[in-house]
């Protein structure tokens, strides 16, 4: 991950803040596939009229950081609580890459750290009192548990155990999409386990998926084998 600062070169005309004013952390997207504080800010300034930009830090879709602002800067996030509030935008359109997630724990503990929050302050655009949008376009409150439990790693969070080579063949790209979504819950993965040996198939499957050894193909096998079973 590598910083850009281009706060010497951002304009600001908002004014500033003392920065024990700050109380809140919020995470938004940009709503946009792709996209920079280049391409943002004649948006905002022309657009909008604004004389500031929107967020503090904009975490590119290779999870470079660009440092829009110092945190006593007032930004344009959101409409009533710019002033006790700490913008950072993931690039993206509810959809973001592993290397995002990673820098935008890191930047938010980062954060935290500085200014005295914890894991309950960090909140979604949409969490703001009076905001109704569909911005920041991810589970908060999964981005919350991270942050709580220090697991800042996308890997943690996810526990993909997909092996090397490994591919699953499905019918239909629906399908796919959906059994991808699925193994990739570390959650889901315990379920369909449970499950499984709830429906008869050995308790051996616990400690395989415990230890990582049960491959996305077994999950696949146990969650349908404890769906027909189950449907008997
Ligand atoms: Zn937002």
């Amino acid at each position: 991950m590598v910083i850009i600062d281009i706060r010497n070169v951002t304009p600001r005309t908002n004014g500033t803040r003392k920065e024990t004013a700050i109380k809140k952390i919020a995470r938004h997207h940009s709503a946009t596939p792709t996209g920079s504080w280049e391409a943002f800010w004649p948006y905002w300034n022309k657009t909008k009229g604004w004389g500031t930009g929107g967020y503090h830090e904009i975490i590119l879709r290779n999870g470079d950081v660009q440092l829009c602002y110092d945190p006593v800067e007032i930004t344009n996030g959101i409409a009533n609580h710019n002033t006790s509030t700490y913008h950072i935008c993931v690039v993206g359109n509810g959809s973001f890459t592993d290397a995002q997630e990673k820098t935008f724990d890191e930047r938010c503990k980062l954060a935290m750290k500085r200014f005295g929050l914890s894991a309950a302050d960090i909140l979604g655009h949409n969490e703001f009192s009076g905001a109704s949008t569909s911005c920041p376009g991810i589970d908060m409150s999964m981005v919350r548990t991270r942050l709580a439990t220090g697991n800042n790693t996308v890997a943690d969070t996810k526990a993909p155990v997909k092996k090397e080579g490994e591919e699953l063949e499905f019918s239909s790209g629906t399908l796919r999409k959906e059994w991808e979504t699925f193994l990739n819950s570390k959650a889901q993965r315990e379920i369909a386990v449970q499950a499984a040996v709830k429906a008869g198939y050995s308790e051996k499957w616990i400690k395989d998926m415990e230890e990582g050894k049960a491959t996305d193909g077994d999950i696949v096998m146990l969650g349908l084998g404890a769906l027909i079973r189950v449907n008997k």
